[in-house]
């Protein structure tokens, strides 16, 4: 008994400094000007597709959606899969491909939120060299984050708070990227404004956001693009997508939701 109040203490211990800060919900409603711009992308994008159909990047989903009402991606282990508050990770899902990626991070254990699926810690792992070739010294805070993690973080803060609090600002579980095990959080190497707003501007933020799709990595919630992520302003939260995915998206200044033409998440 007392072993098992010891394991739940430490997956809240672990949970709460994986911190739940990052996904800040945008708590208002999209503007009219940012439906307008997604309705006449993706109108342009419906021509677009009469001639190219085969190409048009489409949100694949299960017939069955979660118990929170979300639809559920089917296409989980792709590294261009869509998780956001609109579309969800199966309940079941674990990627079956986690490493420990080989670069620094603020702490020095082997937990769970040190891992990446190996894709992505091997394009973060020459990103970090990249980065260090140019006089900038990243350090990883949080990776990877389980479903069960992120259940017990999430039921944790909705006693505490209510669900609707919750909400505000820690991800239902199923819909935060970080259970992809395709995005991570990171700093400069001595952790100052680690996966806080006082990041965003800082030197690293800087190279992250010129460099960071040249490894396969899109800055997830861009500064501008709250109404359509659905998330503050994160310098800090790279997802890897896959260079050919990262450089379409830098060209055109898009965030994955605009690359599938999804309507802008609000809530
Ligand atoms: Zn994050």
């Amino acid at each position: 008994m007392r072993l098992i109040s010891s394991a739940v203490l430490f997956i809240l211990f672990l949970a709460i400094f994986s911190g739940c800060s990052f996904g800040i919900i945008q708590s208002s409603q999209p503007s009219e000007k940012a439906v307008k711009k997604v309705q006449k992308e993706n109108t342009h994008s419906n021509q677009k597709s009469e001639s190219q159909t085969e190409d048009t990047p489409s949100v694949k989903v299960a017939s069955q959606k979660n118990e929170d009402g979300l639809p559920v991606v089917a296409n989980p282990d792709s590294v261009s899969v869509l998780v956001n508050k609109q579309y969800a990770l199966p309940d079941n899902y674990a990627p079956k491909d986690l490493v420990y990626p080989n670069v620094p991070f603020l702490f020095q254990n082997k937990i769970e939120k040190r891992q990446l699926r190996k894709p992505a810690a091997r394009a973060l792992e020459k990103l970090f060299a990249g980065a260090k070739k140019d006089g900038i010294n990243l350090a990883g805070v949080s990776g990877y984050r389980s479903h069960v993690t992120q259940t017990v973080l999430f039921n944790n803060y909705a006693k505490k708070d209510g669900k609707e609090k919750a909400l505000m600002y820690c991800a239902l579980p199923g819909t935060s990227e970080h259970e992809t095990g395709l995005s991570i959080d990171v700093s400069g190497s001595d952790g100052k404004y680690a996966a806080t707003t006082a990041f965003n501007h800082t030197k690293e933020a800087e190279w992250l956001s010129k460099h960071a799709s040249d490894y396969g990595f899109i800055v997830r919630y861009p500064e501008g693009k709250e109404k359509i992520t659905g998330y503050e302003f994160e310098a800090w939260h790279i997802r890897y997508v896959g260079v050919a995915i990262s450089k379409e998206l830098a060209k055109h200044g898009w965030t994955l939701e605009e690359y599938y033409h999804t309507v802008p998440v609000s809530k």
